[in-house]
C-alpha cells in the first residue's frame, strides 16, 4: 500500500482492495479458469492456490484486519478451522449457534474426534466459568436465530488470557459493522454465501486471521482436504463485496424502520433485534458493532400463524439462508436442531427493496394471517 489507504474506512475498502494496480492491467482481477500451471510460476495446480481467490481474499482480508483464506463454503471454513485441532479438544460453543457448526461438532463427538461444550454464550459469567475447560473458544454474535449477542471484547480476552484461541463466526455482522480481530479474537469465520456475496447464487466461506501459524495450518488443510472455492464463485463474492457497505447500510436501516414498526404491532408478541433499546443486548452490540444489521426475528403467537403470515407475504420470499437483495423469511422451528427456538419465531433477513414496500406486505400478510 502506497499511499493513505491504511486508514481508509470500509466502504473504500472495500471498493479498492484486491485490484491489480499497475499500469495496462485490468481495473478487476479476471476470473482464472486453470486447474494447472505451467511450471515455473507460484501457483502450480488448482487445488494450492487461484488469482481469483487471492483477489477476493486480499479484499476481505483487508477489511477484517487480518489475511484471509476461501473455502468451499462457511462449512467448509469451519471445518478446517475445528480441523486444527487435536483430537479430543474441548471447543466451548454457543448452544445455540449456526445449526452446521452444532452439527459438525456433533458428528466428530460421536467419533471420539472433539468434545463440544454447549454454553448460553450470552451468559458472561458461564462462559468464564466454562473457558478453563475448552480448547477453542467458537463464538458467533449476534446468534442465529435468537439475535443473541455475545460480550466479545470480554470473552475474548478471557480466552487470551488463559492461551486459548477463539473464533468468531462474523457472518451475520459482516466486516462492515463488526471487526472481531481487533476485539481480541484470534481468527473470523464468514459463511460468505450470506452478506459478502448478498445476491443468493453462491456458497463461499471464509477465514481471517493474523496468526501466522493458523494460516498455514488452514492453508494445508485447505489443500489436503480439498475443500476449495470455485473460480466463478470467487470471483462473485468479490464483486458482490464491492457493494457489501451499501448494501448492510441500506438493508440495516430498513432492519431498523421494520423492528420499530413490528414492535409496536399488536399481532406481535415480541421482536427481537440489537437495534431495538428493549433488546437484552442493545448496550452490547452499541459497544461492539458499528450498527446492529440487518437480521430481526419476530415472534407470533403460533407455528401455524406464522405460517399463515408467510404465505400472505407477496414481496417477501419464504426460504432459509440470508444476506441476499432480497428480503427472506423462515420459520425456523421448522429445522430439526432449533428446538428451543419458539414455534411462531419468524427470522427475516432485510434485502434492500424500498421499505415501505417491504412494510406493507407484512402489515397485509400480519393482518391477513393473525386477523
Ligand atoms: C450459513 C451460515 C454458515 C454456513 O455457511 P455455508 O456457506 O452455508 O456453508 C455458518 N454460520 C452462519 C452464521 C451461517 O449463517
Amino acid at each position: 500500500m502506497t499511499d493513505g489507504s491504511s486508514s481508509w474506512r470500509p466502504a473504500t475498502v472495500a471498493v479498492t482492495a484486491g485490484r491489480p494496480a499497475g499500469p495496462g492491467e485490468p481495473f478487476s482481477v479476471p476470473p482464472t479458469f486453470a486447474s494447472t500451471y505451467r511450471d515455473g510460476g507460484t501457483v502450480g495446480y488448482g487445488r494450492w492456490g487461484n488469482p481469483t481467490w487471492t483477489a477476493l481474499e486480499d479484499a476481505l482480508g483487508a477489511l477484517e484486519g487480518g489475511r484471509a483464506l476461501t473455502f468451499a463454503s462457511g462449512q467448509a471454513a469451519m471445518a478446517a478451522v475445528l480441523e486444527t485441532l487435536p483430537v479430543g479438544a474441548a471447543v466451548l460453543l454457543p448452544r445455540d449457534a449456526y445449526l452446521g457448526t452444532r452439527g459438525f461438532l456433533a458428528d466428530v463427538a460421536t467419533r471420539g474426534r472433539l468434545v463440544a461444550l454447549p454454553v448460553d454464550m450470552t451468559d458472561t459469567a458461564a462462559v468464564l466459568a466454562q473457558l478453563a475447560d475448552a480448547h477453542l473458544l467458537w463464538a458467533e454474535s449476534p446468534i442465529n436465530p435468537l439475535l443473541g449477542v455475545v460480550d466479545l471484547p470480554v470473552v475474548l480476552a478471557a480466552a487470551a488470557d488463559l492461551g486459548i484461541p477463539s473464533v468468531v463466526d462474523n457472518t451475520f455482522a459482516t466486516p462492515v459493522l463488526q471487526q472481531p480481530l481487533a476485539l481480541g479474537a484470534t481468527a473470523v469465520m464468514h459463511s460468505a454465501t450470506k452478506y459478502i456475496g448478498g445476491h443468493s447464487d453462491l456458497l463461499l466461506g471464509a477465514v481471517v486471521t493474523r496468526d501466522e501459524e493458523l494460516l498455514a495450518g488452514l492453508l494445508a488443510r485447505r489443500s489436503l482436504h480439498g475443500a476449495i472455492p470455485g473460480t466463478q464463485e470467487a470471483w462473485l463474492a468479490l464483486r458482490g463485496l464491492r457493494t457489501l457497505p451499501l448494501r448492510v447500510e441500506r438493508a440495516q436501516a430498513t432492519a431498523g424502520l421494520l423492528a420499530e414498526r413490528l414492535a409496536q404491532s399488536p399481532a406481535v408478541a415480541r421482536v427481537r433485534y440489537p437495534g431495538l433499546p428493549s433488546h437484552p443486548g442493545h448496550a452490547l452490540a452499541a459497544a461492539q458493532m458499528s450498527g446492529p444489521g440487518a437480521m430481526l426475528s419476530f415472534e407470533l403467537g403460533s407455528a401455524e400463524t406464522a405460517d399463515a403470515v408467510t404465505a400472505g407475504l407477496r414481496l417477501i420470499v419464504g426460504g432459509t439462508s440470508l444476506g441476499g437483495v432480497e428480503s427472506t423469511i423462515d420459520r425456523r422451528r421448522r429445522w430439526a436442531g432449533e428446538e428451543r427456538v419458539p414455534p411462531g419465531l419468524l427470522r427475516l433477513s432485510v434485502g434492500i427493496e424500498d421499505p415501505e414496500d417491504l412494510w406493507s406486505d407484512l402489515e397485509q400478510a400480519l393482518d391477513r394471517g393473525v386477523g
